[in-house]
């Protein structure tokens, strides 16, 4: 339901949550965070409001300047902590947040529990962070395109992998998310308003585009790999 994502210098916990707290307002059954700390990519996440999972960090926040926010609207799977987003993959070195439904995503659940992978969630979404896991051989933006192209559905994803810190990938298909451009950060957001605290300057992805966030860059290409370039989108309107 609700994406932000943020990569760069900063602290991101308190912006990935503010982020959230901006999107409230599409209304949300759970939601959760996933940051590379310290201990490499650490995920918390619970049913309920974002003050539910503001108490689960209040005593132990995550500190690291790179992560994924998400708030959900259930599709598949009742509203539970093991069914909130970022979802990872059995070895915890991804983690994706989605806004939308996988279509196919049984079928590709078969296929990859047939390969060993083990689910936790009952989610169309847990299945992106193993698909992605699976078609990872050293570059998480091919892993991601190979991935996208065997979904259907409508998607917007924010993926992270443990692999490549220093690399936030963003993915549309039929389902909004913008990319925020800030100055030595840059940021995601299934709406405006998530990163507009940040930055007024906006790449709006179509369908079938992704990026590609490192702190002091973004790179946009299509699913296909094609690299694309797009006018800056400048919001002049306040919340
Ligand atoms: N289909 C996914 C789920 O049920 C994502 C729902 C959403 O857009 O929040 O977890």
């Amino acid at each position: 339901c609700g994406i932000v994502g943020y990569i760069g210098k900063r602290d991101s916990q308190g912006i990935l949550i503010d982020g959230l707290r901006k999107l409230e307002y599409r209304g949300y059954d759970s939601a959760g965070i996933a940051v590379f700390t310290g201990n490499g990519l650490e995920v918390r996440k619970s049913k309920g409001r974002l003050a539910v999972l503001e108490e689960k960090l209040g005593g132990e926040p995550l500190r690291g300047s790179v992560g994924i926010g998400h708030t959900r609207w259930a599709t598949h799977g009742k509203p539970s902590d093991e069914n909130s987003h970022p979802h990872t993959d059995n070895s915890h070195k991804f983690s994706v947040v989605h806004n939308g439904i996988i279509e196919n995503y049984l079928d590709l659940k078969d296929e990859l529990v047939a390969k060993g992978h083990k689910f936790v969630s009952e989610t169309d979404t847990e299945v992106i962070s193993h698909l992605v896991a699976d078609e990872y051989d050293g570059d998480i933006v091919k892993a991601v395109q190979r991935a996208a192209k065997r979904m259907r559905g409508a998607f917007a994803l924010g993926v992270l992998t443990e692999y490549e810190p220093d690399r936030l990938v963003a993915v549309r298909l039929a389902s909004p998310l913008v990319i925020g451009i800030g100055n030595g950060e840059n940021f995601i957001g299934s709406d405006i308003p998530a990163i507009l605290e940040h930055t007024r300057d906006v790449y709006i992805l179509n369908d079938g585009e992704m990026a590609v966030l490192k702190m002091n860059s973004v790179e946009l290409m299509t699913i296909e790999g094609e690299i694309i370039s797009k006018e800056i989108f400048h919001v002049d309107w306040d919340l």
